[in-house]
């Protein structure tokens, strides 16, 4: 990093914690609520977050990745949903930004970075999540525009957003099924039909819906990169970066369930003196901060990787891994050195417990990023 980029990371840095500062004591009680923080959301598009990643000759800040994950991180630490609002979104963006034409950068990215679009990434059906090759939703060209059938399910930010990066299929004979593949650009309109917000165990106030497309109409121009059979390609290439904003939240999660443990463990006395000097709260404690360690040079050798414009799917998919398992075994350790209060929803130890279990579905489950390292490794080993 340059001189220059360190100042503004530490900025940027210094502006997030202060804007953390404010929102901490709200936060209980929105998460109670389960209702999406308007406010918030406001404060965070003044801060320039939904741009955070896109070139800033398209409006946007131009963070590196490796800073923009910090600030995934400390956002998490403080309430993980916030980071839900704007990581998708940041998503469908770098699926234009780095696949779109000239044309549909200029139209869309500024929208998106000043956060007067906001959306996500709509890969998953009914019936897939894992397998995109098996998305039923099609899209058949008349004319100039496509008419688009089908469904998603599980999109994050479908409700509050109006505009989705939509994996659909324009060849549904192809073998192999991923030739067929389309990435559109797809703002809210007629025949896009929203259906329910999802009951979760975790992530809350953010909202998680299903949406129906009838008869829905894209013109031609709103397909990503103009060129059909690209969109798996496209909608992965844009995941490296969701799996760095995963990963970054699973530091976040994982690091504030040390910290409430650090500070609870020094006050919290049994025979005689505090847990702290227990030794298998000790261990405990250790094995936590290691893992907040390890999780942290992972995601940053990830992102540099990703700001270098490298092949980076198996440095994020170690990232990812690595750091979301590391949220779910921090969690739940800290709810063990909570006792009775970890189970209490007075502390935030059981919301940290129901939010990571979701690190390690969400942008490819835990599974298929083994899957990912492994193939990697091969293909850079053979014999
Ligand atoms: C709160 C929340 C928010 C979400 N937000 C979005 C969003 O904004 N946009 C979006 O598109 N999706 C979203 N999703 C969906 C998410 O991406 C999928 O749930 C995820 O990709 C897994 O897909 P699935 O649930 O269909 O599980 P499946 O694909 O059915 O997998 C079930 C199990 O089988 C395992 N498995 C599957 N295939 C293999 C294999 N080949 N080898 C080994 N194991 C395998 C999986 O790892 C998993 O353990 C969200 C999900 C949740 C819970």
């Amino acid at each position: 990093m340059t001189t220059e980029e360190t100042e503004t990371e530490q900025l940027m840095l210094d502006a997030v914690d202060k804007f953390l500062i404010k929102i901490k004591p709200q936060v209980h009680q929105l998460e109670a609520d389960d209702e999406y923080p308007e406010e918030i959301v406001e404060q965070m598009k003044e801060m320039g977050l939904f741009g955070a990643v896109i070139d800033p000759q398209y409006g946007g800040l131009g963070l590196p990745v490796s800073t923009y994950a910090k600030i995934v991180e400390r956002i998490a630490c403080v309430w993980m949903s916030l980071t839900g609002v704007f990581n998708s979104h940041l998503i469908m963006a770098m699926s234009v930004q780095r696949f779109g034409t000239e044309q549909q950068k200029n139209k869309w990215l500024p929208l998106f970075a000043s956060g007067e679009i906001r959306g996500a990434l709509a890969l998953t059906e009914a019936n897939c999540g894992t397998d995109l090759q098996a998305v039923k939703t099609t899209a058949t060209l008349d004319g100039d525009s496509y008419i688009i059938n089908g469904s998603k399910t599980w999109i994050t930010n479908s409700l509050h957003g109006s505009c989705f990066a939509l994996l659909v299929k324009t060849d549904p004979s192809t073998n192999p099924a991923h030739k067929g593949m389309s990435l559109f650009i797809a703002p809210k309109g007629e025949g896009f039909v929203m259906g329910n917000k999802l009951k979760k165990l975790g992530y809350k106030g953010i909202d998680t819906a299903e949406f129906f497309l009838e008869n829905y109409r894209l013109p031609k121009e709103n397909l990503i990169g103009l060129e059909e059979g690209q969109g798996l390609q496209h909608a992965l290439g844009a995941l490296a970066l969701g799996r760095i904003n995963v990963a970054a939240r699973g530091i976040g999660v994982a690091s504030a369930a040390l910290n409430d443990s650090i500070a609870y463990s020094q006050e919290r006395k049994t025979f005689g003196k505090p847990i702290c000097q227990h030794q298998s709260i000790q261990i405990y404690l250790a094995d936590m901060a290691t893992r907040v360690e390890a999780a942290r040079l992972l995601v940053q050798s990830a992102a540099t990787a990703f700001d270098r414009g490298e092949r980076c799917d198996m440095e994020a998919g170690m990232a990812k891994l690595f750091a979301t398992e590391a949220a779910m075994s921090n969690s739940a350790e800290a709810l063990r050195i909570h006792g009775a209060y970890g189970y209490s929803t007075e502390f935030n130890v059981e919301r940290y417990y129901r939010d990571a279990p979701l690190l390690a579905i969400g942008e490819g489950t835990n599974e298929l990023q083994r899957i990912i390292i492994a193939k990697q490794l091969i293909e850079q080993n053979p014999l």
